[in-house]
C-alpha cells in the first residue's frame, strides 16, 4: 500500500492546475490540458480552484507551484518531464519539498526496454536517463502512453503535486488510468460532483428558447442551465452541483426529460452528437437514399454526411454547382428561374434539389446556394442569404434563413441548417404517412 491508498478522510478538494511550458506562454499551443483536467477532475468533485501556466525555467516552475501549494496544498502539473534540457519540472518541484533526485533503476529498465521494442539503433541516449531520475519519497505513476512516467510527491502535512507529462494523448491517458482512479479513492464515497449534460438544438434562434422553455428557462430543481450558441446550433448545458454522482445524475436525467419535452423536435441528440449522423439514421431507417446538390457550400454538406462510418447505404452522390452553367447543365436549373429569381434564390435552390433527387435517383435531394461572402453582398441578398431546399420524394420545401458570421462560419451553418431542414421534412413526412 503506497503513502497514497491510506484510508483517510479527504483533506483537500480544491485544486490547482499549473501547465508548464515556453509554447503556451507565447501562445504557439493552447493550453488544452488544463481545459480537460478541469472538466474530468470536476466530474468527480474536485473543484479547480485556480489554473495557472508558467515557462520552461527552474525559477518559474518553483515559483508557481510553492505559491499553488500555499493556497491549495493540491497541484496538478502538466509538462516538462520529457528528456530534454527545457524539461525541468521534476527537480524543481523536489526542491521544494527539499527531496534529492534519484535514479529509479525499475524505471530506467523500463525505459531501456521501451528503446529496445521502438527498433531504434544503438544504445538509449543519456538524455533519457533523466526521465529516470525521481524525487526521493515520490511515487511513480505508470505510463502506458509514452515515456515519461508521471510523478506523486506528498509531504507529512498531506500538501501533493502530481507531475504529469506535457503531451495531451499521454496526459489524457494518465488521467484516466491512474490520477483519476486516485483522487476518487481519496475522496471516498462521500465526494459531491458536479455533471452535466447537454441538449444539442437546432433550427431555433437563442432568444427563442427562453419563451419555449416558459419555467424551465433558467434552471430549475437546482440544476444551472447555460445557453451555448454556436454553428452547430445552440447547446443547453444543463449542471448539478453540490450532490453524490448518483443522485446528480437521477437530477438531470429528470431535468433533461423535463427539457425534452418542452423542446421537442428541436432537439437532436445529447453531448457530441452529430446531426449528420442523426440524419443519416432516420434516413437508414426509412430505407432512403439522399443526394446533395451544393453551391456555395462547396461539398461541405456531402463531406459531413460521408464523414459518418458506414454512409455508403445512405448517400448515393452530389453536385458541386458553384457555377450557373453547372446548376443548368447537371441539374436541370432553368436559365429563366436564374434570370428571374438569382442564382441565390428559392426558386433556384427548389430546382436544384429537384434535379440532384431524379438525376440520381436518390429518395431525397438537398440543395444549397448561398452568399457567404465577404464580397457578392447586394442590399435585397447581403453576405449570409442563404436558400436551402429538400425534396423529398417529390415534396419540396425551401427556406431564406439569414446567416452570421465569416465565410468559414456562413458555410459551416449552411451545412448544419440544411441537415436541419432535411431531418424536419422526414419528421414531418412520417407525421403525414
Ligand atoms: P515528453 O516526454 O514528450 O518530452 P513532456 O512532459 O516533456 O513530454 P512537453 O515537452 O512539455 O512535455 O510538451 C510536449 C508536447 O505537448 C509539446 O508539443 C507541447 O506543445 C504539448 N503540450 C505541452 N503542454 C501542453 C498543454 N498544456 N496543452 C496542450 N499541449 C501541450
Ligand atoms: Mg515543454
Amino acid at each position: 500500500m503506497d503513502r497514497f491508498s491510506r484510508n483517510v478522510a479527504p483533506r483537500n478538494v480544491n485544486v490547482e492546475i499549473v501547465t508548464i511550458g515556453d509554447e503556451l506562454l507565447l501562445g504557439f499551443t493552447i493550453d488544452t490540458n488544463a481545459a480537460h483536467l478541469a472538466r474530468e477532475l470536476a466530474a468527480i468533485g474536485v473543484a479547480i480552484v485556480r489554473r495557472s501556466t508558467c515557462g520552461d525555467g527552474a525559477d518559474d516552475i518553483a515559483a508557481a507551484v510553492r505559491e499553488a501549494l500555499d493556497r491549495t496544498g493540491a497541484v496538478i502539473t502538466t509538462g516538462g518531464l520529457g528528456p530534454t534540457s527545457d524539461d525541468l519540472t521534476k527537480p524543481s518541484i523536489a526542491a521544494i519539498f527539499g527531496r534529492a533526485m534519484r535514479l529509479d533503476e525499475a524505471v530506467l529498465e523500463n525505459l531501456k526496454g521501451r528503446w529496445k521494442a521502438r527498433g531504434w539503433p544503438g544504445d538509449m541516449p543519456v538524455a533519457n536517463r533523466q526521465q529516470a531520475m525521481i524525487p526521493e519519497g515520490a511515487t511513480v505513476l505508470a505510463n502506458r502512453h509514452g515515456s515519461a512516467p508521471g510523478i506523486w510527491l506528498e509531504d507529512e502535512a498531506g500538501r501533493w503535486v502530481v507531475m504529469l507529462p506535457g503531451v495531451p494523448r499521454e496526459m489524457r491517458g494518465m488521467c484516466a488510468d491512474v490520477l483519476l482512479p486516485r483522487v476518487r479513492e481519496r475522496l471516498g464515497a462521500s465526494a459531491t460532483v458536479i455533471a452535466s449534460r447537454t441538449l444539442r438544438t437546432s433550427g431555433v434562434a437563442e432568444s427563442a428558447l427562453p419563451e419555449i422553455l416558459g419555467p424551465l428557462a433558467s434552471g430549475f430543481n437546482g440544476l444551472s442551465l447555460a445557453y451555448l450558441p454556436g454553428w452547430e446550433g445552440v447547446d443547453l448545458r444543463l449542471t448539478c452541483r453540490g450532490h453524490l454522482a448518483t443522485e446528480a445524475a437521477a437530477m438531470l436525467e429528470t431535468g433533461v426529460a423535463a427539457m425534452r419535452e418542452r423542446l421537442g423536435v428541436t432537439v437532436y441528440g445529447e453531448g457530441n452528437d452529430d446531426l449528420a449522423a442523426f440524419v443519416l439514421q432516420q434516413l437508414r431507417a426509412r430505407r432512403m437514399t439522399i443526394a446533395v446538390a451544393e453551391s456555395c457550400t462547396g461539398g461541405m454538406l456531402g463531406a459531413r454526411l460521408t464523414a459518418i462510418p458506414g454512409s455508403s447505404d445512405v448517400v448515393l452522390g452530389g453536385v458541386i454547382a458553384y457555377s450557373n452553367e453547372v446548376k443548368e447543365k447537371h441539374l436541370g436549373v432553368h436559365t429563366s428561374t436564374i434570370a428571374a429569381h438569382g442564382a441565390v434564390s428559392e426558386a433556384t435552390a427548389r430546382e436544384m434539389a429537384t434535379g440532384a433527387r431524379t438525376r440520381f435517383g436518390a429518395d431525397v435531394a438537398i440543395s444549397i446556394t448561398g452568399i457567404a461572402g465577404p464580397d457578392g453582398g447586394t442590399p435585397e441578398k447581403p453576405v449570409g442569404t442563404i436558400c436551402i431546399a429538400v425534396d423529398v420524394q417529390g415534396a419540396v420545401q425551401s427556406v431564406r434563413p439569414a446567416v452570421v458570421g465569416d465565410r468559414d462560419e456562413i458555410r459551416s451553418r449552411s451545412a448544419q441548417a440544411a441537415l436541419s431542414l432535411v431531418r424536419r421534412a422526414l419528421l414531418l413526412q412520417s407525421e403525414t404517412t
